[in-house]
């Protein structure tokens, strides 16, 4: 039987690869590996074409608002395929600034808008003078996980429509500091701000990602 692989895209992953997010992708390749699956990966970065069927995971890390005012555009120009690919229940980890851009807008510490894509119902909103940093804790009720990390975000996340928090905050303030959310899921794409990176320092959320992609690819 041929080798099982997963094909990873690192999206914009030399312009979003903030405190050390490209752990993410390092994980699930020692995951994969320990499953004896092989792991490919490909940045698809500005004006690159971005071909969903080539692939059986994305990874959107986090960045500052200069690098994500640049992603913003070019990502206008992938919407299409990227909706597809949620839709379709491909499988997805977004970060801080990946997160925000996945919903409809962020609005920059400089108070400028920044287009997301709407491929998930939330937006995010700017906070005057602050950010929210410092350690993070969270627990999935529904995988009866607890996840830990670090977040460093000026933006306030809002949940909309089909989406849940990917957990409860217990320690740290989460999506907006008022509801008790933190991240988001939305068919097979996981949101967070977590970073640390979060697959790194949470393994057993690794091993979820690559069971559903295995599941997924593989148990017809
Ligand atoms: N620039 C965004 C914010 O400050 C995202 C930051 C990040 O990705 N760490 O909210």
């Amino acid at each position: 039987m041929a080798e099982k692989v997963i094909r990873a895209c690192h999206l914009y992953g030399n312009l979003l690869n903030t405190y050390g997010d490209n752990g993410n992708m390092l994980m699930m390749a020692h995951v994969a590996k320990q499953q004896g699956v092989a792991f490919e990966s490909k940045i698809v970065s500005i004006y690159e074409e971005f071909n969903p069927d080539e692939f059986d995971f994305i990874f959107f890390g986090g960045g500052q608002d200069y690098e994500q005012t640049i992603v913003s555009k070019d990502l206008q120009t992938k919407k299409e395929a990227l909706t597809q690919y949620i839709e379709d229940e491909g499988v997805i980890l977004a970060i801080c600034g990946g997160y925000q851009m996945l919903g409809h807008y962020y609005i920059g510490a400089n108070g400028d808008k920044i287009p997301g894509i709407s491929a998930l119902d939330h937006y995010t909103e700017s906070q005057e003078d602050n950010r929210f940093i410092g350690d993070v804790e969270i627990h999935n009720e529904a995988f009866n996980e607890t996840y830990v990390g670090f977040e460093n975000h000026n933006g306030v996340t809002y949940l909309g429509e089909g989406e849940k928090p990917l957990g409860t905050v217990t320690t740290g303030y989460g999506n907006n500091g008022k509801d008790n959310g933190e991240g988001a899921i939305y068919k097979n794409t996981f949101c967070s701000y977590l970073h640390g990176p979060i697959l790194a320092r949470n393994p057993h959320l690794a091993k979820r990602l690559v069971d559903i992609i295995l599941d997924k690819k593989y148990a017809k």
